[in-house]
């Protein structure tokens, strides 16, 4: 372990307990449960990352979602993005199952750990400057943690931003990095950085991404990263 956590249990502890965002501790203390949820005791803490620590690859989603993450306590889980992405990883082969609903689901990551920029859900998905800069110690810990990283994968504009500043603050040469689907960007000394649209129902309902297009691109990674 390193930058002052003795163990990945540690690091857990620090981000579940962590309420340096006053605005997100708020937001996720009042989240309403969704009508078909509300029997549920929802999460209510800060989400941390989940997955397999020696994989080659991260899959870096922005926050945990209001109903999913934010609901269920581990990263894109219960909700129609999660769904999405865990039958996607299911078909190029990075997950032991198609179903993300619980933390007790049996879902087991081969070859990929997943974690978001901003571990608290914030308000209409827009977390503030201030708090991506709060939350980036956590993401740095984490990726420090992976110590066979060979591949990130950047799912959304924001997302991508807060791996570019995560590079820039290690003094990497950024320029020219922007973000589009199936892109990908080979850093000196680091992982390799790709791009891919969120599989959120804003982009899986209108066909901006398909699923074809999703496992097309985790394969692709596959391949390059020979996983
Ligand atoms: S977003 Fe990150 S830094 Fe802010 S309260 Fe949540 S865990 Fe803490």
């Amino acid at each position: 372990m390193s930058l002052g956590y003795r163990s990945v249990e540690e690091l857990e502890g620090a981000i579940v307990s962590c309420r340096a965002c006053s605005r997100l501790v708020e937001y996720r203390e009042n989240v309403k449960p969704r009508a078909s949820y509300a029997s549920q005791a929802y999460w209510r803490k800060p989400v941390p990352g989940f997955g397999d620590l020696k994989g080659k690859l991260l899959v870096l989603g922005l926050a945990p979602a209001l109903h999913g993450g934010e609901r269920t306590g581990r990263i894109f889980t219960g909700d129609a993005s999660s769904r999405f992405l865990v039958a996607a990883l299911h078909s190029a082969g990075f997950a032991n199952q198609p179903v993300s609903e619980s933390r007790d689901d049996g879902l087991v990551y081969k070859g990929c750990y997943i974690t978001a920029a901003v571990k608290c859900v914030p308000p209409g998905d827009k977390p503030t400057r201030d708090e991506f800069d709060n939350c980036s110690r956590f993401l740095d810990v984490e990726l420090s943690l992976l110590t066979n990283l060979e591949g990130v994968l950047a799912l959304g504009s924001l997302a991508f931003k807060a791996y570019v500043s995560h590079l820039a603050r290690g003094g990497a040469d950024v320029k020219g990095m922007v973000f589009g689907h199936g892109l990908s960007y080979r850093v000196e000394g680091g992982p390799v950085v790709y791009a891919g649209y969120h599989p959120s129902p804003r982009n899986t309902n209108t066909g901006k991404l398909s699923m074809p297009m999703l496992v097309g691109l985790l394969r692709k990674i596959r391949r390059d990263l020979r996983i």
